[in-house]
């Protein structure tokens, strides 16, 4: 969609807006046309920042600031701080040079606990946040496997020791020392136990969730790609005061996409207040 088109359709631009004057397209009141052609009335109002983007090799740093003039959409890019990713002071400077030139937040997504000893503190402050998420659970599953969350073949012998362990990874990730903005991808389940969401993540396990988030200022990443997490969690958080991001957690074409985040941002009200914002203007 051509920008002017996606300015009109939705509808009302506030110039100006929270972050300063250097662009016009910053701050929404937006009526939001889905994909499937549903509207959604113009209640919200906030600053539209996907802080969930990756780079590759169908998706260069000039094609996501490309998006970001079209849509008026403020790009976060991550890079994965992991055995296949940044593993040293020299990786992180490199990858904080190369984004520093564009207008974009630059993002880091380490993937264990215990990864910032490996980083000088200095450095890890040059990166606008620190975003991680759940997804590889060592030690998963009745046969000590790890279990990678997003994994068709995890294997889960039991729903509930899982959920044990799965929850001692969340609380490990939320109560540690290391450095963490945003809470990513929070909930999602392996594929063999989804259809139990609903029972598994109890009212204790969430409000769990949500207090240790809370100690520490975390935000809670509504990731648009699998759909988490979902309406009752978001309003327990957001009673409980945290704030929240959308993270499209894409690296190609369908960056900008945030239908499920828009979707459930509207569903549960949340307005500009609800937003975790990085602190440096791009
Ligand atoms: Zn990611």
């Amino acid at each position: 969609m051509e920008r002017k088109t996606f300015l009109k359709t939705t509808g009302l631009l506030i110039a100006g807006g929270l972050m300063g004057k250097t662009r016009a397209t910053e701050r929404y009141l937006a009526d939001e046309v889905m994909s499937n052609g549903s509207t959604i009335p113009a209640t919200s109002d906030y600053l539209m920042m996907d802080l969930h983007v990756h780079r590759s090799n169908k998706q260069t740093i000039e094609d996501i600031v490309a998006k970001s003039e079209k849509t008026g959409i403020r790009f976060g890019v991550m890079q994965n701080i992991a055995p296949w990713g940044m593993k040293s002071d020299a990786d992180l400077k490199a990858y904080i040079d190369e984004l520093k030139p564009y207008p974009v937040y630059i993002g880091l997504q380490p993937m264990m606990p215990g990864w910032s000893k490996n980083f000088s503190p200095e450095l890890i402050a040059q990166a606008d946040y620190v975003a991680m998420d759940p997804q590889v659970v060592s030690n998963g599953n009745g046969y000590n496997e790890t279990i990678n969350v997003w994994e068709y073949a995890s294997y889960i012998d039991d729903p509930e020791t899982f959920m044990g362990r799965n929850m001692q990874h969340y609380m490990t990730i939320l109560t540690g020392d290391d450095p963490i903005n945003i809470f990513a991808c929070p909930l999602f389940l392996p594929a063999s136990i989804e259809r139990e969401y609903h029972k598994l993540w109890t009212k204790k396990r969430l409000q769990q969730i949500i207090d240790a988030a809370r100690a520490r200022n975390i935000a809670i990443e509504i990731n648009d790609l699998v759909r988490v997490p979902h309406e009752e969690f978001i309003l327990m958080a957001k009673r409980a005061g945290l704030k929240f991001t959308f993270g499209s957690d894409t690296r190609d074409e369908k960056t900008g996409r945030l239908d499920y985040c828009k979707y459930i941002a509207q569903k549960c009200q949340l307005t500009q207040k609800d937003f975790y914002i990085p602190e440096r203007e791009i």
